[in-house]
């Protein structure tokens, strides 16, 4: 028996180092992939070792959740398009958050029906995951229809004021279980107030915080899960939940620096500022100029230093190839060609650095935005494809959805050429006088397609 319960700890132990040398491995790309498996290995070990140590369902009712789970996830993972990851990423955040509470409810039950009352630890545990668990899963799917763009932000200037009323008698009830620990009422309670937090927290949060708020439901899907292993007394749970909820924290901080924004601004800040002056007819009308791929090609064939500045538009097009060959292409003509990253580019942290690495693009080309801005003065061309929010020089007014949101300064180099399909807004929802500056050229089309025909005439001028 002794020995038993040795070797499910040593199986815990060494799971608990495999994530944290896949969490170490996931941190660069060059062994992301490596980090990727020594994370799965880890799972799998958790999952062996935990059958062993617990015999609390049948193992043809595992089976089954597994058999059903897999489908489930197998089918979504096949038939997701790229675009679509972000949402399904959001998704499964909300997920790991239900099945926490769920988890917890069923124990809650088990426990309510023993003689004695649970420890404070379970209470407190229990407590802990009903109301984190339900706030990730309802503000998760609200993260998920903001991210499909079913709707966009809305709210009043006092919900701040209503959520820290909502979230102050969620703590007193959880502390009154401390009292009444079996009362399934209280937990209801902490679930539904959960669910309503979650809604009346994300919903106002738009423009360019998003990336802050689906980075720390990512951490609250963790630290559910760490209180869930405290109400169960499984070690594995505890380490692997606080694994994801830390990393998830530092991912918040790492987003909320990149946009140059606090924690607390993006949460507790009042509803989204409508923009003064930010008339789209105003912006555009009689100032754009529009070019094609032939023009476009005619001034790369010269240019020494070209940027690339890709965005959301980018993965609807699938263009990260095209862009591979486009970069091939100048530089066998003797064009330098940077990447210029924008850490909230697209719809998921790390969203471009995934499709560029996708395409093989080498990661010493990605500049990071930091660096790339002291250098677009020095940038013959720069061609933005499908960015719009983190092009925006709006960002560096006040009063707008994006204010103080640091921006790749592509306005300053000599040239620029933004390839998108009309002059519409991107996520924030708002016009980009960038697109009718005097040095920037509007090559209107998809992605892809504009990519590939600037090769093509590239190729046609250097082989004539
Ligand atoms: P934007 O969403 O601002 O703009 C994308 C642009 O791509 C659109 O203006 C669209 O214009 C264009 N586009 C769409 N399809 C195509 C196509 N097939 N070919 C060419 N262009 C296309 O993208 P950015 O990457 O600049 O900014 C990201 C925004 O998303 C920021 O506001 C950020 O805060 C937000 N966000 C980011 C998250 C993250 O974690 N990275 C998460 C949630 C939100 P058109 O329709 O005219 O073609």
């Amino acid at each position: 028996m002794g020995e038993t319960s040795n070797l499910i700890q040593a199986g815990y132990i060494l799971s608990a180092v495999l994530f944290v040398l896949g969490l170490k491995g996931l941190g660069k790309p060059r062994t992301a992939v490596r980090g990727n498996a020594l994370g799965a290995a880890g799972m799998l070990m958790a999952v062996v070792v935990t059958l062993t140590d617990n015999k609390i369902v049948s193992f043809w009712q595992l089976g089954l959740g597994l058999v059903v789970g897999a489908l489930i996830g197998g089918a979504l993972a096949t038939q997701v398009q790229m675009t679509g990851m972000p949402e399904l990423v959001a998704l499964f955040n909300g997920f790991g958050g239900l099945a926490s509470v769920l988890v917890v409810g069923a124990s809650f039950l088990e426990v309510r029906e023993l003689p004695e009352d649970p420890s404070a630890t379970f209470t407190l545990a229990a407590a802990a995951t009903a109301l984190i668990g339900a706030i990730t899963f309802s503000g998760s799917v609200v993260a998920y229809g903001k991210l499909r763009e079913s709707f966009g932000s809305f709210g009043f200037s006092s919900l701040r004021y209503v959520n820290g009323a909502l979230m102050v008698v969620s703590l007193a009830l959880g502390l009154l279980m401390l009292d009444m620990p079996k009362s399934v009422a209280l937990i209801v309670a902490l679930v539904a107030l959960g669910f309503l937090l979650g809604v009346s927290s994300v919903v106002p949060i738009g423009g360019a915080d998003m990336p802050v708020v689906i980075a720390l439901l990512n951490s609250l899907s963790g630290l559910a899960a760490s209180a869930t292993g405290f109400a169960l007394g499984n070690s594995l749970l505890i380490i692997a939940g606080s694994l994801v909820g830390a990393s998830g924290l530092i991912l918040t901080q790492i987003m909320c620096v990149a946009m140059n924004r606090t924690l607390s601004n993006v949460l507790f800040s009042a509803a989204p500022v409508a923009v003064e002056g930010a008339d789209a007819d105003e912006t555009y009308v009689g100032k754009v100029t529009s070019t094609s791929a032939d023009e476009v090609a005619l001034l790369l064939e010269n240019a020494e230093r070209v940027a690339i500045v890709p965005g959301y538009g980018m993965a609807v097009a699938q263009a990260q190839h095209a862009v591979r060959d486009l970069a091939k292409a100048l530089e066998a003509n003797g064009t330098e060609v940077v990447f210029g990253i924008h850490p909230v580019a697209g719809r998921m942290p790390g969203h471009m650095n995934v499709l560029l690495a996708e395409a093989e693009i080498d990661y010493e080309k990605l500049i990071e935005m930091d660096v790339i801005n002291s250098t677009f003065a020095q940038t013959d061309m720069t061609i933005v494809i499908g960015a719009n929010d983190v092009v925006n020089p709006v960002a560096r007014q006040e009063n707008s959805p994006i204010s103080g949101m640091p921006i790749l300064d592509v306005d300053r180099s000599q040239t620029v050429v933004i390839i998108k399909r009309s002059l519409s807004p991107g996520f924030a929802g708002i016009p980009n006088p960038l697109f009718a500056a005097d040095n920037a050229l509007m090559l209107f089309g998809d992605g892809k397609e504009a990519v590939m025909a600037m090769t093509k005439a590239l190729s046609e001028l250097s082989n004539p």
